[in-house]
């Protein structure tokens, strides 16, 4: 054992004691949930796509709504197929994003208030769905010898619309409520000056009366960046690891990141509807299917997308884990404040009851950020090496 490793589990052991056993309990059950829901994900995709199709419904709907024929009946397809999947799903959606969220204490919401936003989200997220995936089909029928270029075109301006109604999706869910901290707001004002970042205005969601996770985020405002902070951040972090927290965020922007992401994304999902394309061709003559211009092979499509997509959200998490780091690094540099920053990870921890260190597996499997016990760990030997470099050079 050499010291840096009995300093790496000094520093998860304090960790972990003071998170308390129960947060860290709760934290353990949250993880247990989290891979089990990863792995129901592909058994209920694969549960699905066997329903639909080994029963002929597929067919049968796609015959009784004479689905193919115009771009409006194959929508409505789509529309009822993922209408109907949202259903037969629910009892698991219950599950994960009310119950499980209750039983770590961390639901604030009534049954029936959850339903109600879950409804709402619901409803965007069909027609959005539903819109992309009908106009897939009509490329693949319109096109056939140039049906990528389509695709991509119809990936990019999908992706920009997502891009672009992400404030109205925190918006249906959460309300706004003034901001009334003027010294707070004139120290992240100064913060955007140093990014060099035009500062776009500053909100505060009221998430605490449904929900007791907290973040941050900025989002595009016009010509400036706006920074959405949610009400539960304010309550628990000091104005100072506020500051450090929309640093981090300052340091994403700045690396250009959701960019990256995004353009990584559209290579993805392009590369998995060009497998998914080849496949359909293979199998969509199978029992009454037509090939990759008959919409009853939705089913089919989907369960490639979910398999692929689990493989392809490994490879995205490493990636988004890097970014992370940097942001970290960015936020200290900008900060010069490396205590505000490890009050932020600790409150973090703490209110979203995550494990300081989880298995290696299930952060390489799961996680877009890196464990806490890793960010602290950077973060000091980053703060370490610049103070001893500073102090060296006088
Ligand atoms: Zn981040």
């Amino acid at each position: 054992m050499t010291d840096r490793h009995h300093e790496w589990q000094a520093l998860v052991q304090s960790w972990e004691a003071e998170l308390g056993p129960e947060t860290l309990t709760q934290a353990r059950y949250r993880l247990r949930m989290r891979v089990l829901r990863f792995g129901l994900n592909l058994v209920t995709a694969s549960v699905l796509a066997a329903l639909w199709l080994f029963t002929g419904w597929a067919v049968a709907l796609r015959d009784a709504l004479q689905a193919n024929a115009s771009w409006v009946r194959t929508w409505l397809y789509i529309l009822l197929l993922s209408a109907l999947s949202g259903v037969l799903t629910f009892p698991l959606t219950w599950w994960f994003e009310f119950r499980v969220e209750q039983r770590l204490g961390m639901m604030r919401q009534s049954f029936w208030g959850w339903l109600l936003d879950q409804l709402k989200q619901g409803a965007l997220s069909l027609l959005i769905q539903s819109l992309w995936l009908s106009g897939l089909y009509v490329v693949f029928r319109r096109w056939p010898d140039r049906w990528l270029l389509g695709v991509s075109l119809g990936v990019l301006l999908f992706l920009a619309v997502f891009y672009l109604l992400q404030p109205l999706f925190l918006r249906l869910r959460y309300k706004a409520e003034p901001f009334n901290d003027p010294e707070l707001r004139a120290q992240l004002e100064d913060l955007f000056a140093r990014a060099g970042v035009p500062f776009g205005g500053l909100a505060v969601l009221r998430v605490g009366e449904k929900t007791a996770r907290a973040t941050a985020a900025l989002v595009p405002h016009g010509a400036g960046t706006r920074v959405v902070l949610f009400d539960t951040l304010l309550e628990a972090l000091s104005p100072r690891a506020v500051v450090a927290v929309v640093a981090h965020e300052l340091g994403h922007k700045v690396h250009r990141d959701m960019l990256k992401l995004m353009a990584l994304f559209a290579v993805a999902l392009i590369a998995a509807l060009s497998v998914g394309y080849k496949v359909l061709v293979a199998l969509g003559d199978w029992d009454g299917l037509e090939g990759p211009t008959d919409v009853a092979t939705l089913p089919l499509l989907w369960l490639i997308l979910a398999w692929l997509g689990a493989g392809l959200q490994i490879l995205f998490n490493a990636f988004s884990r890097r970014q992370e780091f940097a942001a970290d690094a960015y936020a200290l540099t900008l900060t010069q404040d490396p205590e505000a920053l490890e009050e932020a990870f600790r409150v973090l921890a703490r209110l979203n009851k995550a494990l300081p260190q989880p298995p290696l597996w299930v952060e390489r499997l799961l996680d877009s950020h890196p464990s806490l016990a890793r960010r602290v760990w950077a973060l000091r030997q980053r703060a370490a090496s610049v103070g001893s470099r500073g102090a060296g050079g006088g």
